[in-house]
């Protein structure tokens, strides 16, 4: 009897200590550690952006089971065989394109819909396509949920882009295309940014900038995002 109460309370304890542990984690302080240690450091300046970084809750966007890797310097699988981006990536692909809080922006690859939600605290309207109906669905409840109401989810094809919602002032492609998608150049309006990884195994993240009815492509760093899939490629 005695050594059942023993167990009892041992057990009482360890499922006490657990949820304490997992609750207790100061996500706030992670996140200003990320923003400070992963983003500052490596020479990300806007202001704005920083702010984003730190007001996002990263942690909302991953899986449960992985919610405490959220605030480390990498990408994290979301599921469907995608990624949610490394942060110091979701911060240089902003700041890139120079945003304005009266721009409309347009992202492919919603993925965990957390980029989506760094873009939508600093324009007026984020349009975003995923071509992976769960991952789009889910990724637009919780940004309802999360209380956004200047984010646009669509199901579809990101090559096409948003024709009807066209031109945008800036255009973020979070998956690789071989090719910048000519479309997605059309969608631009003049004077408007693009950032888009571009390449196949090796990838280049791109600045596209639409001036003068010209177009200037600049190569910024070499990053590793997932392939832009072809409709067509997915069965
Ligand atoms: N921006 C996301 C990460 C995206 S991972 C985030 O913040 O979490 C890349 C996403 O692009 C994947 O979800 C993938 O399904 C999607 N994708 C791949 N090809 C696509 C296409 N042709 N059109 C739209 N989305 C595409």
């Amino acid at each position: 009897m005695n050594r059942l109460l023993k167990y009892l309370l041992i057990f009482i304890l360890s499922v006490f200590l657990t949820n304490n542990y997992s609750q207790g984690i100061d996500f706030v302080a992670l996140r200003k550690a990320m923003v400070k240690n992963q983003i500052e450091k490596r020479g990300i300046r806007d202001k704005n952006v920083l702010k984003a970084m730190l007001k996002v809750e990263r942690h909302k966007f991953v899986p449960e089971e992985l919610k405490n890797y959220a605030y480390e310097d990498r990408p994290l699988p979301i599921g469907e065989d995608q990624t949610i981006s490394q942060p110091y990536i979701v911060a240089l692909m902003t700041e890139l394109l120079k945003l304005d809080p009266n721009d409309r922006v347009l992202e492919i690859g919603t993925g965990s819909g957390y980029q989506a939600a760094i873009l939508a605290e600093l324009v007026k309207e984020v349009y975003t396509i995923e071509i992976i109906e769960s991952l789009a669905k889910r990724a637009e409840k919780l940004l309802h949920d999360l209380g956004y109401k200047n984010i646009y989810v669509k199901i579809g094809d990101g090559y096409l882009g948003w024709p009807e919602k066209a031109p945008f002032d800036a255009i973020i492609v979070t998956c690789a295309p071989k090719e910048i998608p000519p479309l997605l150049i059309e969608q631009l309006k003049e004077g408007g940014k693009m950032v888009v990884p571009v390449g196949d195994f090796f990838q280049n993240l791109k600045l596209v900038i639409k001036k003068d009815t010209k177009i200037i492509v600049k190569d910024i760093v070499p990053v590793i995002f997932v392939p832009m899939i072809k409709k067509d490629e997915r069965n």
